[in-house]
């Protein structure tokens, strides 16, 4: 497809998309900065390849190598370590502006930096003894180097096509402790990043009687590690950039520093810290805003190498650009309101709050998308277009566990109806 084509760029005086944040959003400096950076990287070098990488599913290396030049690999590593230090809500904004431009980018951006999130500011929300700590602070240092220093790229597979990842039962993929380190063996599917990656932070349970799900640990696996594999093919409906293959471990040993969190911190942190399994939802949010923002430029006749024909004096059309901005104004407040909301222990009302907001925003997306369709009509799903890749993409968002659109429903109508710890006689 024609680079131009996927960067909605308007003559002006047309159609200028709003920030991904709604005007008047309080923003710090430091987002309004990140903000931009992403959104100048986002027109002008993602959006552009973005059909390429879909139509090869290949993973989006150059983009990779921009986002590691701007600083963005060690967005959330503190500030201490070499990283920029930002929090959750900032990294929320930004993944949501990179998910406008391309999807598969934004997705697997959110794996690599959930593994400096969850093991730097949300690590330090979770009570550990004073040796967990310190030998944490030892772990962390040496991957936030990685990062920080030598633009290292870590991956998040924890999917095991079982009851696992959705929260239900201890992962399959077993951790045994030996002189030094640990063996572990295993396979996870869905691997984001898979080929690209240099380490896997791979979800596994600590191999002794009576594991449960507070056995859990986070080790980070280098990729050239003996017994590690990559496995399978991927050729998907949407996201097709993520390259989410199957990963095999046989025997590999990893030493004792590649646990991301120690022992038990991890079970804490999906306890106390709900909204560490929402971080996919801003790339969603920003594929609604994408599919709107097409929308609007479609029906004044203003997409770059479209002939300029204008649909937008149809009653039709009005209507469902009224509908979609409904439903992305909705989806925005949730988003908004959600990713302020996070921290450790929320309330029970905050928790409610995110697994609507994760159902809404990934329920929307793809509602958003269809609707862009129907209303821009047949010339407007042509591949030389990125609407149909909009809509393919966001159609992922509701299956990504452990939050899928089913299971967020499930949470809140049991969460809503009983109190903790309460059963029925
Ligand atoms: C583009 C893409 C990229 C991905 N990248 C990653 C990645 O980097 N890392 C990673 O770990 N995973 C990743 N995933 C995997 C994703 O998070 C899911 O694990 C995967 O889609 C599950 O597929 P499944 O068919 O095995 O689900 P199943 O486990 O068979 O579940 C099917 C559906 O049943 C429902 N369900 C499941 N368990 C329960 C239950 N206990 N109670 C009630 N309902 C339930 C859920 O709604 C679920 O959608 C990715 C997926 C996609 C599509």
């Amino acid at each position: 497809m024609s680079a131009q084509l996927s960067a909605l760029r308007p003559a002006a005086p047309g159609y200028v998309p709003p920030p991904i944040t709604g005007e008047g959003f309080p923003l710090t400096d430091q987002q309004r900065e990140l903000l931009e950076l992403a959104g100048r990287l986002g027109r002008e070098k993602f959006a552009p390849r973005a059909a390429q990488y879909d139509r090869d599913a290949t993973f989006p290396f150059e983009n990779y190598d921009d986002m590691r030049e701007a600083g963005l690999l060690r967005i959330c590593v503190p500030k201490a370590y070499g990283g920029l230090g930002a929090d959750y809500l900032t990294y929320c904004l930004v993944a949501a502006e990179i998910g406008r431009h391309c999807g598969a980018t934004a997705l697997t951006w959110n794996m690599h930096v959930c593994s400096t999130l969850w093991s730097g500011p949300l690590a330090d929300d979770l009570d550990m003894t004073s040796e967990q700590r310190a030998e944490h602070e030892r772990h962390r240092a040496i991957h936030f180097e990685r990062i920080a220093k030598h633009g290292k790229i870590y991956a998040q597979p924890f999917s095991e096509g079982s009851a696992a990842a959705a929260g239900k039962a201890p992962f399959g993929t077993l951790a045994t402790k030996v002189e030094g380190g640990w063996i572990l063996n295993g396979k996870k599917i869905f691997a984001s990043l898979s080929g690209a990656a240099d380490y896997y932070g791979i979800l596994c349970t600590e191999d002794k009687p009576d594991r449960s799900m507070r056995d859990t640990l986070y080790m980070a696996v280098p990729a050239d590690a003996p017994g590690f594999s990559i496995t399978g093919d991927w050729d998907p409906l949407g996201m097709r950039g993520t390259v989410s293959r199957t990963l095999i471990l046989k025997d590999v040993f990893v030493s004792d520093d590649a646990q991301l969190m120690p022992r038990g911190v991890y079970f804490q942190a999906a306890s106390r810290w709900p909204h560490m399994f929402s971080t996919l939802s801003p790339t969603y949010m920003g594929l609604a805003q994408a599919a709107y923002d097409f929308t609007v430029s479609y029906l004044r006749g203003e997409v770059p190498g479209m002939p300029p024909v204008k649909r937008r004096m149809y009653p039709t059309k009005q209507v469902a650009v009224a509908e979609m901005r409904i439903k992305l104004e909705q989806t925005r407040a949730l988003f908004l309101r959600a990713a302020s909301d996070a921290k450790v222990d929320p309330s029970k009302d905050e928790r409610l709050r995110v697994y609507a907001a994760q159902y809404t925003i990934m329920e929307n997306a793809n509602d958003i998308a269809r609707l862009a369709i129907r209303t821009c009509g047949g010339q407007s799903m042509l591949r030389s277009l990125p609407l149909e890749r909009i809509y393919r993409d966001s159609r992922c968002g509701s299956l990504m566990l452990p939050w899928t659109a089913e299971l967020c429903l499930d949470r809140i109508g049991r969460e809503a109806l009983y109190e903790s710890g309460e059963v029925d006689d």
